[in-house]
């Protein structure tokens, strides 16, 4: 079975492990290779299997999203306990962080908009000149707003502009001073496993609060793990990149490290991963179909159960 990771010995006596969907759509055979994952391990350890809800973004998460991710994984026999944590309830604690970071001098309001962030990038990149863009592919932030005074900072948010916060990468680095790594278990992406060192700086300013959602991904996912007291953080190698931000902000905001297996993904006939928006790899228009619980699980590259 590639990269199963039920036989890696926990460093908790009782390891406790989440499944995160964002609720924007159906889950795929992707999320019950990685929700079945999770949930061996935390069967193989007397761990805890909890199901967390990622609905920052709630002009995408809808009721009837929740309501078949659920219903899909107790078809594939998966249990959580209640209640369940959902993060547009945690919107407060989110925003704690980011004053803490923001008292830090760490964070700042950055102005442009995506639109206006593409277009600046295609002036630079048609002078000829190479901008960098971060691990999913979104170009570093043009803007200079990071050298706005306090005062202008201040008279554009009372203004009203819209503005997302950002890390300022730079400051951050500086005065850093060690190397961040993480602890990979299993056989990760390309079999890196043990210490592995985090390259945030790849990410440049990353958005933390976003212009229409006062959180982000990285910010809510990296908090929730630690209220949650996650052990071990078993997803796909998609966010591998990824965990260079959250070990950061664990960092910055004292937070315990979980240990981090990213599993291969299950991809489609044309090698791509995939996608919520391909309704044809749903479970639910599996199951519809007559697909039994081993051939899904044999279409997430799983064994059949017990
Ligand atoms: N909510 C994320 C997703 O649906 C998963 C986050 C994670 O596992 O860290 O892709």
């Amino acid at each position: 079975m590639p990269n199963d990771n039920t036989t890696a010995k926990p460093r908790f006596s009782a390891p406790t492990v989440r499944f995160a969907p964002s609720p924007n759509g159906l889950l795929h055979v992707g999320h019950a290779r990685s929700a079945m994952l999770n949930r061996s391990f935390a069967n193989a350890h007397d761990g805890t299997f909890l199901l967390r809800i990622e609905d920052i973004d709630t002009t995408r998460a809808r009721p009837e999203f929740e309501a078949a991710i659920m219903e899909d994984l107790a078809w594939l026999g998966i249990e959580w306990p209640s209640p369940v944590r959902r993060q547009s309830d945690h919107f407060e604690e989110y925003q704690a962080a980011l004053s803490e970071l923001r008292k830090l001098g760490l964070l700042y309001p950055a102005f442009l908009s995506r639109a206006e962030i593409s277009t600046k990038v295609s002036e630079i990149e048609s002078s000829g000149q190479l901008w960098p863009r971060d691990p999913d592919g979104a170009p570093h932030y043009p803007g200079n707003d990071r050298t706005l005074s306090e005062s202008a900072r201040n008279r554009r948010i009372s203004d009203g502009d819209a503005h997302a916060w950002r890390l300022d990468m730079q400051s951050v680095l500086n005065g850093l001073d060690t190397q961040l790594s993480w602890d990979e278990f299993g056989s990760g992406p390309a079999d890196e496993t043990g210490q592995i060192n985090a390259d945030p700086e790849a990410w440049g300013d990353v958005i933390l609060a976003r212009r229409d959602v006062p959180a982000s991904y990285h910010l809510s996912v990296t908090l929730d793990d630690a209220f949650q007291t996650v052990t071990d953080v078993i997803r796909g190698e998609d966010l591998f990149a990824a965990t260079s931000i959250h070990r950061l902000l664990q960092h910055l905001l004292g937070l315990p490290a979980p240990r981090y297996h990213h599993h291969s993904l299950v991809l489609d006939q044309d090698g791509r991963k995939l996608s919520k928006s391909d309704g044809a790899t749903s479970i639910a228009s599996l199951r519809q179909q007559g697909a039994t619980l081993e051939d899904i699980l044999a279409m997430a590259g799983l064994a059949p159960p017990d």
